[in-house]
C-alpha cells in the first residue's frame, strides 16, 4: 500500500502534492511554514495547521485591518433611503424621480472596487427587511456599516475573536463561533474571513443551515488561480502565511460549495493595487508593517510614481481578464 504524504482537506485527494515554503511577512517574523497544492483541485493549503493560531493575531491585528466607521447618517438619511430603495429594488417611486435631481446616491464600494449595490442586486434582495449576517467581521464591520447607510436594519455579525459582544448604530455583533448562532438569514457574507478558518466544510455547512430558502452566501477570498500566484509564488502578499490556511482555486471553492449543497452562480473579481505593491515588497524582503512599507505610508519612496501607475493598471487588467488574486463568489442553495 502506498502511503501518500498529504490529503487535501477540500477534495480529499491523497497524493504527494507539490510543496512550497512561505514566510510570515505581515509582521516580518519570517517564520517559515510549509504549504502544499492539491494536484486535483489546486487548493493551496498549509500542511500542518498550527496549534495555537491566536499567536499569529497580535493585539493590533484588527486595528490594522479595520477602517474608520462611516459617520452616522445625517439629515438627508430619509431621502437617501428613498434613493437607495429605487436603486436597489428597481421600483419607480415618483418621489425618487424628483429627489434624483437633488440627491446623488453615494457610491458605497466594498474595498473601493465593487459597488455594494451590485451584491444586493445579484442576490435578489427584495426589500429593507432582509436579514444579513457577516461572518468573521471583527469588532466593526465595514460591510454592515455600508448596508446600514443604505437603509437595511437587520444587521448581524459574528466573530469569536473579538473582545465582547458589540451593539452600535443598530448593528449587533456576537462574540462567538458561527456554530453557536441561531437564526435565519437572507444574505451571509465572508469578507476575507473563510481563508482563516481551519474547518472549511463544517463552517460552510453551518452557514448553509442558517440560510433562508432563497438566501445567498457571499464569499470573498484570495484566489490561487491568479496572475499574482503565477508571477510571485510564495511572495504573493495575500498568501499571508500562516494566517491564510487555504488559498482556494476557482475549482476548489466551487467544489467546497457543492459538497455542502451550495451552487456557485456568480464570480466577480475585485483585485486591489495592494496585490501588486505588497507582493513586490515581499520580493524585496520588506514586511507589510515595516517602517518603509508603502502599505503604511503612501509617501514612502520605495516605489516610483510610474511603478504605482503600473500596479493600478495591472489590478484593473487582472480583474477584467479574470486572473485577479481576489474574487467574490455568490452561492445559493442547490435545488436537489
Ligand atoms: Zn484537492
Amino acid at each position: 500500500m502506498t502511503i501518500f504524504q498529504h490529503k487535501c482537506r477540500i477534495c480529499k485527494t491523497e497524493d504527494n502534492h507539490p510543496t512550497f515554503i512561505g514566510r510570515e511577512m505581515m509582521f516580518g517574523t519570517r517564520e517559515e511554514f510549509e504549504y502544499f497544492q492539491c494536484k486535483s483541485c489546486s487548493c493551496l493549503q498549509i500542511t500542518n495547521i498550527p496549534d495555537n493560531l491566536s499567536r499569529f493575531y497580535p493585539k493590533d491585528y484588527y486595528s490594522l485591518n479595520s477602517q474608520p466607521i462611516e459617520p452616522p447618517p445625517h439629515i438627508l438619511n430619509f431621502f437617501l433611503k428613498q434613493r437607495f430603495r429605487n436603486a436597489l429594488f428597481n421600483r419607480g417611486y415618483k418621489l425618487n424621480k424628483i429627489l434624483s435631481n437633488f440627491i446623488k446616491i453615494p457610491t458605497l464600494k466594498v474595498d473601493k472596487v465593487i459597488p455594494a449595490t451590485e451584491f444586493i442586486q445579484k442576490a435578489n434582495i427584495a426589500n429593507f427587511d432582509a436579514r444579513f449576517l457577516d461572518v468573521g467581521c471583527g469588532q466593526s464591520s465595514n460591510w454592515l456599516n455600508t448596508l446600514r447607510q443604505m437603509g437595511f436594519k437587520n444587521l448581524f455579525g459574528v466573530d469569536p475573536f473579538i473582545e465582547s459582544d458589540a451593539r452600535y448604530n443598530g448593528i449587533t455583533i456576537f462574540k462567538r463561533p458561527i456554530n453557536e448562532l441561531i437564526g435565519n438569514f437572507d444574505f451571509i457574507s465572508f469578507h476575507h474571513s473563510l481563508e482563516h478558518i481551519p474547518e472549511q466544510e463544517t463552517t460552510l455547512a453551518i452557514a448553509r443551515s442558517l440560510l433562508s430558502e432563497n438566501g445567498v452566501i457571499l464569499i470573498r477570498i484570495p484566489i490561487v488561480s491568479s496572475y499574482v500566484w503565477d508571477h510571485y509564488g510564495t511572495n504573493w502578499v495575500e498568501m499571508d502565511v500562516p494566517r491564510h490556511i487555504y488559498l482556494h482555486s476557482l475549482e476548489s471553492i466551487r467544489l467546497l460549495g457543492e459538497r455542502v449543497g451550495l451552487t456557485l452562480y456568480e464570480t466577480i473579481y475585485d483585485s486591489l493595487i495592494l496585490e501588486f505593491y505588497g507582493s513586490e515588497q515581499y520580493l524585496r524582503n520588506i514586511p507589510l508593517t515595516a517602517d518603509n512599507s508603502y502599505w503604511l505610508h503612501h509617501d514612502n519612496q520605495i516605489f516610483t510614481d510610474k511603478e504605482i501607475d503600473e500596479f493600478i493598471n495591472l489590478a484593473e487588467y487582472v480583474n477584467k481578464n479574470k486572473t485577479g488574486g481576489r474574487a467574490c463568489f455568490l452561492f445559493k442553495k442547490s435545488s436537489h
